[in-house]
C-alpha cells in the first residue's frame, strides 16, 4: 500500500507543542450534495503548560451520554496553562454528530464510534476520525480518561472501568489511575467486543487508560457530573500537573473507589426473547445467582405470562436496564463482583 493511503484526511490548525491554550476543531471531510468540500468540525482544546506529562480527556464518544461533554468542556474553559505542568488534550464531544442528535450511533455513518478503532483513513466518518485519534493523538499521551454513561438503555452504578491486563506494571498503573479518578466503583473487566474501543486502542499504544460510566437512561446525572469533574481534576493533581491532593472520599464515608470485576459472561444477563423488560433492581443493588433480575412481558400477547429472568452470578448491579423494549440476545443487566487479584 502506498504511504499516502495511510495518511489521515483530518486537518486542523492546532499546534500541539505550542505553549498556552488553543481551542479549535479537527475537520473531518464529509462531502455532500451542495458541499463538495464540506467538513464536520470536531471540538478540541489543547492546554499546554510546558514540560510535563500529556493526558487525553474525552467525552461524547456516545451522543446520548452527557456528563463527559459537560465536564470535559468545562475543564477546557477553566484550565489555566500558567498553572499547568504538561499538556492536556480535551475532546468534549468526540462523535459530535451523535452528540448533537442525542444518539449512541453516529447519524452520518450509522456506526458506534467506540467500535471503530483503530479506524481507517479511507473509511466512513467515524473510521476516519478514529484513525486520526489512534495514529496522531494517542501516541502523544501517557494517560487517557474517556468519560461515558450507560446511554439511553441503561443506568450504571457510578464507576470507572478498565481492562484486565497480563502486564503487571500496566495493571498497577491503571488501578492507580482509577483510584485517583475516584468514582465510587472501579470495574476491572474481561469484556465483550472490546478490541475496537478507544481504551483498547490506547492500551495498544502503551497509554494507561480508563473509561467511566457516570449515569445513563439518556439524561444528565447530577452526581455523575460531580464525579466526572472531580475525577479529571484529581487525575491532574495525581500526575502533579496542577497543585493539590486528589480528593478520593466517597459519599458513604469510605476513603476511596471500590475495585470490582466482571470476570466472565456469567455477569451478563441476556434477554431470552423479544419483549418488554421490567427490571427489579437499581444500580448498586446486591444480588445473588438465581435471584430474579426482572420479567419479560409480551404486551402483544396479553394472555401470555411474563417470563422471569434470573441473575447468573452473585454481586452488585453495575448496569441496570431501563430501555423498555428489548430484543433476544440484548444485555439486560450486568453484575459486578468484588475484585480479586488472582
Ligand atoms: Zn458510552
Amino acid at each position: 500500500m502506498p504511504e499516502s493511503a495511510d495518511r489521515s484526511r483530518v486537518f486542523h490548525e492546532i499546534d500541539f507543542d505550542r505553549p498556552g491554550k488553543q481551542i479549535g476543531y479537527l475537520r473531518v471531510p464529509q462531502s455532500r450534495d451542495g458541499g463538495a468540500w464540506a467538513t464536520i468540525e470536531i471540538p478540541i482544546a489543547v492546554v499546554n503548560g510546558g514540560p510535563g506529562p500529556s493526558v487525553l480527556f474525552t467525552g461524547g464518544v456516545h451522543g446520548d451520554e452527557y456528563e463527559g461533554p459537560i465536564a470535559v468542556s468545562g475543564l477546557a474553559r477553566s484550565l489555566d496553562p500558567q498553572s499547568l505542568r504538561g499538556r492536556v488534550i480535551l475532546m468534549p464531544a468526540v462523535d459530535l454528530p451523535a452528540a448533537l442528535a442525542g444518539r449512541r450511533m453516529c447519524p452520518i455513518d450509522g456506526r458506534d464510534f467506540n467500535r471503530c478503532f483503530p479506524g481507517d483513513p479511507r473509511g466512513s466518518f467515524c473510521q476516519v476520525l478514529a484513525h486520526f485519534i489512534d495514529s496522531t493523538i494517542l501516541p502523544m499521551v501517557e494517560i487517557s480518561v474517556d468519560v461515558h454513561a450507560a446511554g439511553s438503555a441503561m443506568e450504571a452504578a457510578p464507576s470507572s472501568n478498565m481492562h484486565w491486563k497480563a502486564d503487571v506494571e500496566m495493571m498497577q498503573k491503571t488501578l492507580a489511575l482509577a483510584e485517583n479518578f475516584a468514582a465510587p466503583y472501579n470495574v476491572v473487566f474481561w469484556g465483550v467486543d472490546e478490541t475496537a474501543t478507544l481504551a483498547a486502542a490506547a492500551e495498544r499504544r502503551g497509554v494507561i487508560a480508563i473509561a467511566a460510566e457516570l449515569g445513563g437512561y439518556g439524561r444528565v446525572s447530577v452526581e455523575g457530573v460531580r464525579i466526572a469533574r472531580r475525577g479529571l481534576d484529581n487525575v491532574l493533581k495525581w500526575m502533579r500537573m496542577i497543585d493539590g491532593i486528589p480528593d478520593t472520599s466517597q459519599p458513604d464515608g469510605t476513603p476511596g473507589t471500590r475495585h470490582m470485576e466482571v470476570r466472565d459472561q456469567k455477569g451478563y444477563v441476556f434477554a431470552p426473547s423479544d419483549g418488554l423488560f421490567e427490571p427489579l433492581h437499581l444500580p448498586g443493588a446486591e444480588v445473588r445467582a438465581g435471584q430474579l433480575a426482572g420479567h419479560l412481558h409480551f404486551v402483544e400477547e396479553w394472555e401470555r405470562s411474563p417470563v422471569p429472568v434470573e441473575f447468573r452470578t452473585d454481586g452488585f448491579v453495575w448496569m441496570a436496564p431501563g430501555q423498555g423494549r428489548v430484543r433476544k440476545g440484548d444485555v439486560i443487566g450486568v453484575v459486578m463482583a468484588p475484585h480479586s487479584a488472582e
